[in-house]
């Protein structure tokens, strides 16, 4: 495992986050380093330079106090302590013959440059060369200058301690590189891994999920704000599906749950009327019941068709003036009958008008089921008032009755689909009244509050924007 982990590191976002940072680290590091190179190299060489030209005017003094024998001596001493193999010096005569030099065992190949002498006769002060010598194992750093009326010297002193200095330097800052690189690149690849640990354990979560595990979540850990925002965040979506699909499972079952009790209901009554009853009373009472049995269903799948229609903003509204005012009226007077058969009081409280732009037949079908509501979860004798309010921007309307009331806990859920609060299920309905209610309201841009007191009765208000 820990092989096929290696084996797939270059493509790994660590990798290249690894490399990426080694890349930044040695760049400057690389600049750095050239920079000292060239600040030492020239550095020494100006040293060289300084001491060479130091020589040449020593020489010049001497030569016109003294004369030159003097010189000669001098150059030999001069030679002789720098070291007969790292120094030599000669003073040559205008066109270049040697006239006096220090030992030259070991500069036999040094020439004398008749460009350089020319040019010293032409007026410049001194001439600097650095000449590769294939005997010598260094560089030799070279001055000709003038030191007298018709005399010139060649100092040739070599650059091996130089050349050592720089290879030392070289040779350590080498080192250094490797041994920082490879620090670096440890750090950097345990700085990416580490940065990069919330997104595999993200990384693994999912797969673990993948892998039918629905109930594993990322553990929170502090690693950081982005990383602890992607795994809540992880976390909260992952709820939420699990919700979603508790819901659609307890939809499912629900509506499994509605189906099969009519469709028990209307396979009992075909059987019994088959193998009792034969008359024809029989039959078309079998048929009246099969019919409001299916009607039944028909509405239910309706409804779910319709909620779904409006909750996707596929319901396409027959948007138009509405006057809620009206709609109220035509609804109360529709379920007048209905009250008055459990002695309920219809109260409706109604400014003149209370226009909206709307669907009207959806939004007749939101007071509807209001009401529907409020008379069937209130006891007889009981009140339903039904009051239109508003401002210049919504209308709001207010169903309110004095029946059963609802639950703290029942409350949160009751706009979900199949909820019903009555687990008994004594009353009619299938749970879909106030979802669609819900769904009408959103699809008109506006929204369902309710509130409730158990025993005492509930408050349906419904804002629509105008
Ligand atoms: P149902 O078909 O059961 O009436 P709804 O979606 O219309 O479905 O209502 C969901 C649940 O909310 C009902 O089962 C009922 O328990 C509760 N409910 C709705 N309206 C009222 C009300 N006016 N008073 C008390 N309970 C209500």
């Amino acid at each position: 495992m820990y092989l096929s982990k290696i084996l797939r590191s270059p493509r790994t976002l660590a990798f290249r986050l690894t490399l990426w940072y080694l890349f930044i680290f040695t760049l400057p590091s690389l600049r750095a380093f050239l920079l000292f190179n060239f600040l030492i190299t020239s550095g020494l060489r100006e040293r060289t330079d300084q001491a060479l030209l130091a020589e040449v005017s020593e020489l010049s003094s001497h030569l016109a106090l003294k004369g030159l024998d003097v010189v000669e001596l001098d150059i030999v001493q001069d030679a002789e302590s720098s070291g007969v193999d790292r120094m030599f010096l000669r003073v040559l005569s205008l066109d270049g013959e040697e006239l006096v030099s220090s030992n030259m065992t070991s500069w036999t190949n040094v020439a004398i440059k008749k460009a350089a002498s020319d040019r010293l006769t032409n007026g410049e002060s001194h001439v600097f060369e650095t000449l590769a010598i294939p005997q010598l194992p260094h560089k030799v750093r070279i001055l000709y200058g003038v030191i007298g009326p018709g005399k010139l010297v060649q100092i040739g002193r070599s650059l091996e301690d130089d050349e050592l200095f720089m290879e030392a330097f070289r040779d350590r800052f080498v080192l250094m590189m490797t041994a920082l690189i490879i620090f670096g690149g440890l750090i950097g690849w345990f700085m990416a891994r580490r940065a990069l640990q919330g997104v595999e354990e993200v990384a693994q979560t999912a797969e673990d999920i993948s892998k039918g595990a629905i109930e594993r979540r990322v553990p929170f850990k502090a690693r950081g704000a982005e990383i602890d925002r992607l795994a809540t965040t992880f976390n909260d979506m992952l709820d939420r599906i699990h919700a979603l699909i508790c819901g659609m499972r307890e939809i499912s079952d629900n509506i499994a749950h509605d189906l099969r009790s009519p469709l028990t209901r209307i396979r009992g009554v075909a059987e019994m009327t088959l193998t009792s009853g034969k008359s024809v009373g029989e039959y078309e009472s079998m048929a009246a019941n099969t019919i409001e049995e299916c009607d039944r269903l028909l509405e239910m799948i309706e409804t779910m068709l319709a909620i779904s229609e409006l909750e996707a903003g596929a319901g396409n509204l027959a948007v138009e003036e509405v006057d809620m005012a009206e709609v109220v009226e035509d609804a109360c007077e529709l379920f007048q009958p209905l009250a008055e058969d459990k002695s309920i009081t219809i109260v409706t409280e109604v400014a003149t008008s209370s226009l909206v732009n709307g669907d009207t037949q959806r939004l007749q079908r939101l007071v509807a089921n209001l009401l529907d509501n409020a008379i069937k979860y209130t006891e007889s004798e009981g009140t339903i008032k039904v009051s239109l309010d508003g401002d210049a921007s919504q209308v709001l309307l207010f169903v309110e009755d004095t029946g059963d009331g609802i639950s703290g806990d029942d409350l949160a859920n009751i706009f979900e689909r199949f909820y019903r609060c009555d687990p008994s299920r004594s009353k009619t309905g299938v749970g879909l009244g106030l979802s669609l209610v819900m769904a009408i309201a959103r699809s008109h841009g506006g929204e369902v509050a309710v509130t409730s007191y158990p025993g005492k009765g509930s408050t349906f208000t419904v804002s629509l924007p105008r």
